[in-house]
């Protein structure tokens, strides 16, 4: 597909752009262009696409997605390597997940070479954009939104797909150090629903667990499944793996109720590359108190593209609260860490065919 080149009016000053990128935070620093590519089932599919100036969108107030909430999203970076090249990582996993999604959401494919060639071109006009701090990369948020202006309860016939950069530091306030979780009474998704999917509307749900974790002072919220209410799944944002003192490793099987990281599914990788045993399972919250205080849990860690590898420290609930190990960071969290950290720099040598160079 063509893409139309939109030249930017009036880009971001130079000074302005590279004092920002000093301290970039997470998500709220924006980059000066975006890819848009409408869909219409009328006019074929896709067209449309192009890359210009971030603005405003202009949507009719009927526009599906702000009603019925059909929208998708994925999240992958844009790293620095260290040969001074632009790398992305494992991006056509992104693209598979994004139409995924859309099979959830009713929302129609976007082929997968066209998501990559996005990424690519809003890379390539956001070169300039990647943070000066240590552990900063582009952070890139394509997503679709149903646009057809119609009230009623069907999958809607116009979308557009968007990408977005945002240049981004440390995802956790305090950067490397284990985080406390809340175990939260409220669900994130029950069988049949829509927990496999990367939409908007897990995380609008996942808002008031969340705000109630933050407002006692913990770092994220834990979900348990909808069904026993036992058996844990993930946080908000982040799958999670438990590490034993025996080598054994167990992550939550995908079920369909979790979102299947593509840093869970590299670390799966990673871990067992270095002789340790792990096993795609169900642990219940009743063993991981029982393991963390019987010393049998040596480390517990969270993964996602954002948060990359983060030592879980400390468990809390209305039962009262545990810590694993010495509530820190544990050495197969710091080291697994290290090693993905050090593919996506390009540091450490990429065996699984994962980085994909940009020029
Ligand atoms: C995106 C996401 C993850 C992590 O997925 P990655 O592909 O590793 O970034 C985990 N849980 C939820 C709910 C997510 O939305």
């Amino acid at each position: 597909m063509e893409f139309l080149t939109i030249p930017h009016p009036a880009p971001t000053p130079v000074a302005k752009r590279d004092e920002a990128l000093k301290n970039p935070g997470f998500g709220t620093l924006f980059s000066d262009h975006m890819v848009t590519i409408d869909y219409d089932e009328a006019k074929g599919g896709w067209h449309s696409a192009s890359v210009g100036p971030r603005e405003a969108l202009s949507l009719d107030p009927s526009a599906a997605v702000l009603h019925y909430a059909q929208e998708i999203f994925e999240g992958l970076k844009a790293y620095k390597q260290i040969d001074g090249g632009v790398a992305l990582f494992r991006p056509e996993a992104n693209a598979r997940r994004f139409n995924a999604s859309a099979d959830r959401l009713a929302m129609p494919h976007l082929p997968e070479e066209l998501f990559l060639e996005s990424i690519r071109r809003l890379v390539a006009a956001d070169r300039d954009w990647f943070p000066s701090v240590e552990g900063g990369s582009l952070y890139l948020r394509p997503f679709m939104i149903a646009t057809e202006a119609f009230l009623g309860v069907r999958p809607a016939k116009q979308y557009k797909f968007i990408v977005i950069a945002s240049p981004a530091g440390s995802y956790f306030k305090g950067g490397a150090k284990a985080v406390s979780i809340w175990i939260s009474d409220y669900t994130r998704a029950a069988p049949g629903g829509t927990g496999a999917a990367k939409c908007g509307g897990n995380y609008a749900a996942s808002l008031v667990p969340t705000g109630q974790a933050f407002a006692m002072g913990h770092d994220q919220v834990l979900f348990l499944d909808a069904v026993e209410r036992k058996w844990v799944e993930e946080l908000g944002g982040m799958n999670l793996f438990f590490v034993f003192d025996d080598g054994r490793v167990v992550t939550p099987k995908l079920t369909g109720t979790i979102l299947p990281g593509i840093t869970r599914d590299s670390l799966i990788t990673l871990l067992r590359e270095e002789g340790l045993e792990v096993e795609e399972g169900m642990y219940s919250i009743d063993q991981w108190r029982e393991d963390a205080a019987s010393g049998k849990l040596v480390e517990c860690m969270a993964c996602g593209t954002a948060a990359v590898v983060t030592a879980v420290g400390t468990v809390a609930g209305p039962d009262g609260e545990f810590t694993i190990g010495a509530g820190g960071i544990g050495q197969t969290t710091a080291r697994i860490r290290e090693k993905l950290v050090g593919i996506q720099k390009g540091a450490v040598a990429d065996t699984h065919g994962w980085v994909m160079k940009l020029d």
